[in-house]
Protein backbone atom coordinates (compact mmCIF):
# COMPACT_ATOMS: atom_id res chain seq x y z
CA UNK A 1 0.00 0.00 0.00
CA UNK A 2 1.35 3.75 -0.70
CA UNK A 3 0.94 5.91 1.91
CA UNK A 4 1.10 9.94 1.67
CA UNK A 5 1.56 11.99 5.11
CA UNK A 6 0.96 15.68 4.60
CA UNK A 7 3.62 18.00 7.02
CA UNK A 8 7.13 17.34 7.54
CA UNK A 9 7.41 18.01 11.85
CA UNK A 10 8.02 15.91 14.60
CA UNK A 11 4.55 14.86 14.11
CA UNK A 12 4.72 14.03 11.07
CA UNK A 13 7.81 11.76 11.30
CA UNK A 14 5.61 9.79 14.32
CA UNK A 15 2.69 9.22 12.04
CA UNK A 16 5.18 7.95 9.12
CA UNK A 17 6.97 5.88 11.93
CA UNK A 18 3.87 4.45 13.15
CA UNK A 19 2.56 3.16 10.24
CA UNK A 20 5.69 1.82 9.06
CA UNK A 21 6.26 -0.13 12.37
CA UNK A 22 2.78 -1.77 12.26
CA UNK A 23 2.81 -2.42 8.25
CA UNK A 24 6.60 -2.36 7.03
CA UNK A 25 5.96 -3.36 3.26
CA UNK A 26 4.33 -0.40 3.30
CA UNK A 27 5.53 2.56 0.76
CA UNK A 28 5.67 5.86 2.37
CA UNK A 29 5.12 9.14 0.73
CA UNK A 30 5.94 12.72 2.38
CA UNK A 31 5.02 15.95 1.93
CA UNK A 32 8.13 17.92 3.13
CA UNK A 33 11.22 16.78 4.27
CA UNK A 34 13.66 16.65 7.06
CA UNK A 35 16.67 14.20 7.80
CA UNK A 36 13.95 11.71 10.00
CA UNK A 37 11.18 10.98 7.35
CA UNK A 38 13.72 11.10 4.67
CA UNK A 39 14.84 8.11 5.95
CA UNK A 40 11.83 6.41 5.53
CA UNK A 41 9.59 8.17 2.95
CA UNK A 42 9.84 9.39 -0.38
CA UNK A 43 9.81 12.80 0.09
CA UNK A 44 8.44 15.56 -1.90
CA UNK A 45 8.47 19.63 -1.86
CA UNK A 46 4.53 21.25 -2.99
CA UNK A 47 3.03 23.81 -1.46
CA UNK A 48 -1.06 23.85 -2.48
CA UNK A 49 -3.24 21.53 -2.57
CA UNK A 50 -4.11 21.29 -5.81
CA UNK A 51 -0.35 20.04 -6.39
CA UNK A 52 -0.42 17.70 -3.35
CA UNK A 53 -4.21 15.98 -4.77
CA UNK A 54 -1.76 15.27 -8.44
CA UNK A 55 1.02 14.38 -7.04
CA UNK A 56 -1.60 11.92 -4.85
CA UNK A 57 -3.52 10.54 -8.09
CA UNK A 58 -0.22 10.27 -10.65
CA UNK A 59 1.36 8.75 -7.54
CA UNK A 60 -1.37 6.09 -7.33
CA UNK A 61 -1.59 6.74 -3.03
CA UNK A 62 -4.20 4.42 -1.72
CA UNK A 63 -4.56 6.88 1.40
CA UNK A 64 -3.22 10.12 2.47
CA UNK A 65 -2.81 11.68 6.30
CA UNK A 66 -2.49 15.47 7.07
CA UNK A 67 -0.82 16.71 9.84
CA UNK A 68 -0.98 20.52 9.85
CA UNK A 69 -4.31 22.42 10.15
CA UNK A 70 -3.33 25.10 7.40
CA UNK A 71 -4.13 22.54 4.63
CA UNK A 72 -6.98 21.39 6.24
CA UNK A 73 -8.78 25.32 6.60
CA UNK A 74 -7.88 25.31 2.97
CA UNK A 75 -9.95 22.59 2.23
CA UNK A 76 -7.11 19.77 1.23
CA UNK A 77 -10.16 16.95 2.00
CA UNK A 78 -12.40 18.90 0.14
CA UNK A 79 -10.09 18.56 -2.62
CA UNK A 80 -9.09 15.00 -2.51
CA UNK A 81 -13.00 13.97 -1.64
CA UNK A 82 -14.14 15.57 -5.19
CA UNK A 83 -10.96 13.82 -7.20
CA UNK A 84 -12.15 10.26 -5.36
CA UNK A 85 -9.26 9.49 -2.96
CA UNK A 86 -8.70 8.69 0.47
CA UNK A 87 -7.84 11.34 2.66
CA UNK A 88 -8.03 11.32 6.91
CA UNK A 89 -8.98 14.67 8.27
CA UNK A 90 -12.24 17.11 8.69
CA UNK A 91 -13.36 18.81 5.71
CA UNK A 92 -13.38 22.50 5.37
CA UNK A 93 -16.45 23.61 7.25
CA UNK A 94 -15.75 21.33 9.92
CA UNK A 95 -12.50 22.38 10.38
CA UNK A 96 -14.00 25.86 10.98
CA UNK A 97 -13.89 24.82 14.88
CA UNK A 98 -9.76 24.93 14.73
CA UNK A 99 -9.56 27.78 12.16
CA UNK A 100 -12.14 30.34 13.82
CA UNK A 101 -12.36 31.06 17.55
CA UNK A 102 -15.50 32.84 17.23
CA UNK A 103 -17.41 29.92 15.60
CA UNK A 104 -15.81 27.47 18.08
CA UNK A 105 -16.77 29.63 20.79
CA UNK A 106 -20.37 30.19 19.84
CA UNK A 107 -20.80 26.72 18.86
CA UNK A 108 -19.68 25.62 22.19
CA UNK A 109 -22.23 27.75 23.20
CA UNK A 110 -25.07 26.93 21.70
CA UNK A 111 -24.44 23.32 22.39
CA UNK A 112 -23.69 23.62 26.36
CA UNK A 113 -19.79 22.55 26.45
CA UNK A 114 -18.33 24.52 29.18
CA UNK A 115 -15.79 27.13 28.03
CA UNK A 116 -14.90 30.72 29.64
CA UNK A 117 -17.95 33.65 29.28
CA UNK A 118 -16.67 35.43 26.55
CA UNK A 119 -17.99 38.50 23.94
CA UNK A 120 -16.74 38.56 20.15
CA UNK A 121 -16.01 41.91 18.97
CA UNK A 122 -15.19 43.22 15.03
CA UNK A 123 -14.86 46.64 15.98
CA UNK A 124 -11.43 47.91 18.09
CA UNK A 125 -13.49 50.84 19.78
CA UNK A 126 -16.22 48.80 20.90
CA UNK A 127 -14.04 45.80 22.06
CA UNK A 128 -11.43 48.92 23.95
CA UNK A 129 -15.02 49.74 26.23
CA UNK A 130 -15.54 46.66 27.10
CA UNK A 131 -12.20 45.97 28.27
CA UNK A 132 -12.19 49.31 30.08
CA UNK A 133 -14.55 48.32 32.28
CA UNK A 134 -13.64 45.31 33.32
CA UNK A 135 -10.62 44.34 36.55
CA UNK A 136 -10.34 40.99 35.97
CA UNK A 137 -7.66 39.22 34.23
CA UNK A 138 -8.54 38.44 30.46
CA UNK A 139 -7.94 36.37 27.37
CA UNK A 140 -7.64 37.85 24.20
CA UNK A 141 -7.72 35.86 20.81
CA UNK A 142 -7.85 36.53 17.27
CA UNK A 143 -10.55 34.62 15.60
CA UNK A 144 -8.98 33.12 12.64
CA UNK A 145 -5.33 30.78 12.26
CA UNK A 146 -1.69 32.95 13.68
CA UNK A 147 0.43 29.52 14.00
CA UNK A 148 -0.29 29.25 17.43
CA UNK A 149 0.51 33.17 18.57
CA UNK A 150 -3.19 34.47 18.32
CA UNK A 151 -3.64 34.37 22.20
CA UNK A 152 -2.95 37.07 24.71
CA UNK A 153 -3.33 35.75 28.27
CA UNK A 154 -3.58 39.73 29.72
CA UNK A 155 -3.23 39.84 33.43
CA UNK A 156 -3.59 43.69 33.05
CA UNK A 157 -6.07 45.94 31.64
CA UNK A 158 -3.46 48.24 29.88
CA UNK A 159 -2.27 44.31 28.37
CA UNK A 160 -5.80 43.55 27.26
CA UNK A 161 -5.80 47.39 25.39
CA UNK A 162 -2.06 46.32 23.88
CA UNK A 163 -3.25 42.87 22.45
CA UNK A 164 -6.24 44.94 21.04
CA UNK A 165 -4.54 47.25 19.24
CA UNK A 166 -2.06 44.89 18.05
CA UNK A 167 -4.79 42.83 16.33
CA UNK A 168 -6.80 44.89 15.47
CA UNK A 169 -5.47 48.13 14.69
CA UNK A 170 -2.34 46.96 14.18
CA UNK A 171 -3.46 44.25 12.42
CA UNK A 172 -0.18 41.67 13.07
CA UNK A 173 -2.38 38.88 12.03
CA UNK A 174 -3.76 40.79 9.28
CA UNK A 175 -7.29 39.34 8.79
CA UNK A 176 -6.98 36.39 11.60
CA UNK A 177 -7.11 39.51 14.06
CA UNK A 178 -10.49 41.68 12.42
CA UNK A 179 -12.75 39.66 14.69
CA UNK A 180 -11.76 38.73 18.27
CA UNK A 181 -12.91 36.37 21.29
CA UNK A 182 -12.32 38.70 24.93
CA UNK A 183 -12.65 35.58 27.51
CA UNK A 184 -12.79 35.46 31.13
CA UNK A 185 -9.49 33.89 32.39
CA UNK A 186 -9.57 30.31 33.40
CA UNK A 187 -7.31 29.06 36.81
CA UNK A 188 -6.53 25.65 36.71
CA UNK A 189 -4.25 22.85 34.86
CA UNK A 190 -4.20 21.80 30.85
CA UNK A 191 -5.25 19.18 29.53
CA UNK A 192 -5.16 18.19 25.53
CA UNK A 193 -8.01 15.50 25.54
CA UNK A 194 -7.56 14.23 21.93
CA UNK A 195 -10.23 11.64 19.81
CA UNK A 196 -10.42 9.85 17.08
CA UNK A 197 -14.11 11.06 15.82
CA UNK A 198 -15.98 9.35 12.57
CA UNK A 199 -18.93 11.31 13.07
CA UNK A 200 -21.05 9.16 14.84
CA UNK A 201 -18.08 7.48 17.07
CA UNK A 202 -15.95 9.31 19.45
CA UNK A 203 -13.05 7.35 20.80
CA UNK A 204 -10.64 9.06 23.02
CA UNK A 205 -7.02 8.73 23.55
CA UNK A 206 -5.04 9.09 26.49
CA UNK A 207 -4.58 12.63 28.35
CA UNK A 208 -1.30 14.99 27.39
CA UNK A 209 0.10 17.45 29.00
CA UNK A 210 2.40 19.82 26.55
CA UNK A 211 4.57 22.50 27.89
CA UNK A 212 4.08 25.80 25.47
CA UNK A 213 6.70 28.27 27.22
CA UNK A 214 10.36 28.19 26.14
CA UNK A 215 11.72 27.45 29.85
CA UNK A 216 11.61 25.13 32.88
CA UNK A 217 8.74 26.46 35.36
CA UNK A 218 6.87 27.86 32.70
CA UNK A 219 8.92 31.00 32.01
CA UNK A 220 9.51 32.61 28.85
CA UNK A 221 7.73 32.86 25.83
CA UNK A 222 5.04 30.28 23.93
CA UNK A 223 6.52 28.28 21.55
CA UNK A 224 5.30 25.34 18.81
CA UNK A 225 5.86 23.13 22.08
CA UNK A 226 8.61 22.31 24.12
CA UNK A 227 7.86 18.66 25.53
CA UNK A 228 4.92 16.37 26.19
CA UNK A 229 4.17 13.82 28.72
CA UNK A 230 1.41 10.96 29.60
CA UNK A 231 -0.81 10.11 31.11
CA UNK A 232 -1.43 13.15 33.18
CA UNK A 233 -2.74 13.10 37.21
CA UNK A 234 -5.08 15.78 37.20
CA UNK A 235 -6.93 13.83 34.03
CA UNK A 236 -8.05 10.78 35.87
CA UNK A 237 -10.94 8.77 35.41
CA UNK A 238 -13.29 10.47 37.18
CA UNK A 239 -12.45 13.88 34.86
CA UNK A 240 -11.84 11.84 31.36
CA UNK A 241 -15.55 10.17 32.17
CA UNK A 242 -16.66 13.97 32.81
CA UNK A 243 -14.84 15.36 29.49
CA UNK A 244 -16.37 12.64 27.28
CA UNK A 245 -20.01 13.33 28.56
CA UNK A 246 -19.57 17.29 28.85
CA UNK A 247 -16.97 17.85 25.67
CA UNK A 248 -17.02 15.17 23.51
CA UNK A 249 -20.44 13.83 23.38
CA UNK A 250 -21.90 17.69 23.03
CA UNK A 251 -19.69 18.39 20.32
CA UNK A 252 -20.57 15.21 18.23
CA UNK A 253 -23.89 15.98 18.96
CA UNK A 254 -23.63 19.58 17.93
CA UNK A 255 -21.77 18.90 15.00
CA UNK A 256 -24.47 15.84 13.38
CA UNK A 257 -26.92 19.45 14.34
CA UNK A 258 -25.00 21.56 12.50
CA UNK A 259 -24.96 18.76 9.51
CA UNK A 260 -20.70 19.35 9.87
CA UNK A 261 -19.49 15.51 8.86
CA UNK A 262 -16.70 15.33 11.29
CA UNK A 263 -13.91 12.86 10.66
CA UNK A 264 -10.75 12.92 11.93
CA UNK A 265 -8.83 14.04 14.85
CA UNK A 266 -11.02 16.06 17.65
CA UNK A 267 -8.43 17.69 19.50
CA UNK A 268 -10.03 19.92 22.98
CA UNK A 269 -7.43 21.95 24.47
CA UNK A 270 -8.58 21.77 28.24
CA UNK A 271 -8.24 23.75 31.33
CA UNK A 272 -9.35 21.65 34.24
CA UNK A 273 -10.91 23.97 36.56
CA UNK A 274 -12.50 23.04 40.38
CA UNK A 275 -16.03 22.74 38.80
CA UNK A 276 -13.93 20.76 35.92
CA UNK A 277 -13.09 20.85 32.06
CA UNK A 278 -13.35 23.74 29.90
CA UNK A 279 -12.69 24.17 26.57
CA UNK A 280 -9.87 26.73 25.72
CA UNK A 281 -10.02 26.04 22.18
CA UNK A 282 -10.46 22.94 19.49
CA UNK A 283 -7.94 21.78 17.10
CA UNK A 284 -9.05 19.48 14.61
CA UNK A 285 -5.82 17.58 13.62
CA UNK A 286 -3.32 15.49 15.77
CA UNK A 287 -1.23 17.74 18.41
CA UNK A 288 2.41 18.29 17.62
CA UNK A 289 4.22 17.13 20.35
CA UNK A 290 1.44 15.18 21.77
CA UNK A 291 1.65 12.98 18.43
CA UNK A 292 5.11 12.25 19.63
CA UNK A 293 4.07 10.74 22.91
CA UNK A 294 1.08 9.15 21.58
CA UNK A 295 1.88 7.42 18.38
CA UNK A 296 4.51 4.98 21.17
CA UNK A 297 1.72 4.46 23.69
CA UNK A 298 -0.90 3.50 20.62
CA UNK A 299 -1.07 -0.77 20.82
CA UNK A 300 -3.20 -0.74 18.27
CA UNK A 301 -2.60 -0.43 14.05
CA UNK A 302 -2.97 3.31 13.70
CA UNK A 303 -3.73 3.07 9.86
CA UNK A 304 -6.38 0.98 10.74
CA UNK A 305 -8.16 3.17 13.23
CA UNK A 306 -7.49 6.36 10.59
CA UNK A 307 -8.86 4.07 7.52
CA UNK A 308 -12.17 2.93 9.79
CA UNK A 309 -12.77 6.73 10.90
CA UNK A 310 -12.81 8.03 6.89
CA UNK A 311 -15.45 4.96 6.34
CA UNK A 312 -17.47 5.55 10.06
CA UNK A 313 -16.61 2.45 11.21
CA UNK A 314 -15.07 3.30 14.85
CA UNK A 315 -17.44 1.68 16.63
CA UNK A 316 -16.42 -1.59 15.33
CA UNK A 317 -12.83 -0.94 16.34
CA UNK A 318 -11.23 -1.87 19.25
CA UNK A 319 -8.15 0.86 19.55
CA UNK A 320 -5.87 -0.31 22.47
CA UNK A 321 -3.10 1.34 24.53
CA UNK A 322 0.04 0.13 26.18
CA UNK A 323 -0.90 1.59 29.39
CA UNK A 324 2.29 2.86 29.87
CA UNK A 325 3.82 6.42 30.30
CA UNK A 326 5.35 8.28 27.38
CA UNK A 327 7.05 11.05 27.15
CA UNK A 328 8.81 14.13 24.40
CA UNK A 329 11.66 16.06 25.29
CA UNK A 330 11.94 18.54 22.47
CA UNK A 331 15.37 19.80 21.63
CA UNK A 332 15.71 23.16 19.83
CA UNK A 333 18.20 25.49 18.57
CA UNK A 334 19.35 28.40 21.47
CA UNK A 335 17.28 31.81 20.89
CA UNK A 336 13.95 29.93 19.86
CA UNK A 337 11.11 31.01 19.54
CA UNK A 338 12.73 34.45 18.56
CA UNK A 339 15.92 34.62 16.66
CA UNK A 340 18.29 31.48 16.07
CA UNK A 341 20.37 30.14 13.85
CA UNK A 342 20.74 26.66 11.89
CA UNK A 343 22.95 24.72 10.06
CA UNK A 344 24.80 23.32 13.49
CA UNK A 345 25.97 19.37 13.13
CA UNK A 346 24.30 17.11 15.20
CA UNK A 347 26.30 15.02 17.15
CA UNK A 348 25.53 11.49 19.31
CA UNK A 349 22.33 10.38 17.62
CA UNK A 350 23.51 6.85 16.95
CA UNK A 351 24.69 6.38 20.53
CA UNK A 352 21.13 7.70 21.36
CA UNK A 353 18.84 4.63 22.81
CA UNK A 354 15.81 6.94 22.90
CA UNK A 355 13.35 6.76 19.97
CA UNK A 356 13.91 10.16 18.10
CA UNK A 357 11.39 11.60 15.72
CA UNK A 358 13.31 14.78 13.61
CA UNK A 359 11.35 18.35 12.94
CA UNK A 360 13.98 21.18 11.91
CA UNK A 361 16.94 18.83 10.56
CA UNK A 362 18.39 18.30 7.03
CA UNK A 363 20.98 15.83 5.61
CA UNK A 364 24.14 18.09 4.51
CA UNK A 365 26.75 15.92 2.30
CA UNK A 366 25.46 13.02 4.32
CA UNK A 367 25.69 14.86 8.16
CA UNK A 368 22.61 15.51 9.93
CA UNK A 369 22.42 19.62 10.56
CA UNK A 370 19.90 21.86 12.45
CA UNK A 371 17.66 23.06 10.41
CA UNK A 372 14.73 24.94 11.82
CA UNK A 373 13.49 26.15 15.51
CA UNK A 374 12.37 22.90 17.03
CA UNK A 375 15.27 20.36 16.17
CA UNK A 376 14.49 17.27 17.44
CA UNK A 377 12.02 15.29 19.47
CA UNK A 378 13.55 12.71 21.72
CA UNK A 379 10.82 10.39 23.29
CA UNK A 380 10.94 7.46 25.67
CA UNK A 381 8.56 5.23 27.18
CA UNK A 382 8.19 3.77 30.66
CA UNK A 383 6.12 2.23 33.35
CA UNK A 384 6.11 5.09 35.22
CA UNK A 385 6.09 8.98 34.31
CA UNK A 386 9.32 9.00 36.30
CA UNK A 387 10.97 6.49 34.44
CA UNK A 388 10.30 7.61 30.95
CA UNK A 389 11.99 10.93 32.20
CA UNK A 390 14.61 9.11 33.46
CA UNK A 391 15.14 7.40 30.28
CA UNK A 392 14.63 10.23 28.14
CA UNK A 393 17.65 12.55 30.55
CA UNK A 394 19.74 9.95 30.22
CA UNK A 395 19.47 9.79 26.47
CA UNK A 396 19.53 13.36 25.71
CA UNK A 397 22.87 13.68 27.21
CA UNK A 398 24.22 11.74 24.27
CA UNK A 399 23.00 14.36 21.53
CA UNK A 400 24.84 17.64 21.05
CA UNK A 401 24.59 20.81 18.52
CA UNK A 402 25.83 24.30 19.03
CA UNK A 403 23.24 26.37 21.14
CA UNK A 404 21.16 23.24 21.85
CA UNK A 405 18.54 24.18 24.36
CA UNK A 406 15.77 21.87 25.74
CA UNK A 407 13.17 22.76 29.36
CA UNK A 408 15.18 20.03 32.13
CA UNK A 409 11.71 20.10 33.84
CA UNK A 410 9.39 17.91 31.44
CA UNK A 411 7.25 15.53 33.40
CA UNK A 412 7.75 16.71 36.77
CA UNK A 413 4.77 16.88 38.99
CA UNK A 414 2.26 15.69 37.01
P1 LIG B 1 -2.42 26.69 20.17
O1 LIG B 1 -1.01 26.92 19.79
O2 LIG B 1 -2.56 25.79 21.37
O3 LIG B 1 -3.30 26.28 19.04
P2 LIG B 1 -3.98 29.15 20.24
O4 LIG B 1 -3.30 30.35 19.77
O5 LIG B 1 -4.96 28.51 19.36
O6 LIG B 1 -2.90 28.10 20.72
P3 LIG B 1 -5.39 28.80 22.78
O7 LIG B 1 -5.05 27.36 22.83
O8 LIG B 1 -6.80 29.18 22.82
O9 LIG B 1 -4.68 29.57 21.59
O10 LIG B 1 -4.63 29.46 24.00
C1 LIG B 1 -3.23 29.34 24.16
C2 LIG B 1 -2.91 29.23 25.63
O11 LIG B 1 -3.41 30.39 26.31
C3 LIG B 1 -3.59 28.04 26.32
O12 LIG B 1 -2.85 26.87 26.19
C4 LIG B 1 -3.64 28.55 27.75
O13 LIG B 1 -2.39 28.39 28.39
C5 LIG B 1 -3.91 30.03 27.59
N1 LIG B 1 -5.36 30.32 27.66
C6 LIG B 1 -6.22 30.37 26.63
N2 LIG B 1 -7.47 30.67 27.06
C7 LIG B 1 -7.40 30.79 28.38
C8 LIG B 1 -8.34 31.11 29.42
N3 LIG B 1 -9.61 31.37 29.15
N4 LIG B 1 -7.89 31.14 30.69
C9 LIG B 1 -6.59 30.91 31.00
N5 LIG B 1 -5.66 30.65 30.07
C10 LIG B 1 -6.04 30.58 28.79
Amino acid sequence: MKILVVGSGGREHAIAWKILNDNPNFELYCIGTNAGISEIAKCVELKTIEEIADFAQQSKIDFTVVGPEAFLAQGIVDEFSKRGLKIFGPNKKAAQLESSKVFAKQFMLKYGIPTADFAVFDDPNEATRFVEKKDEPLVIKADGLAAGKGTFVAKTKQEALNAIDLLMRKKIFKEAGAKIVVEKFLEGKEVSALAFCDGQTVVPMPGCMDYKRAYDNDQGPNTGGMGCVSPVSHYDKQMQHMTYKLVFERTLEGLQKEGIDYRGVIYAGLMITKQGPFVLEYNCRFGDPETQVLMLLLKSNLLEILQATVERQLSRMKVDWFGKAGICVVLASGGYPENYEIGYEIKGLEECKAIVFHAGTKKVNGKCVTNGGRVLNVCAVGETVAHAREIVYREIKKIHFEKMHYRTDIGLNV
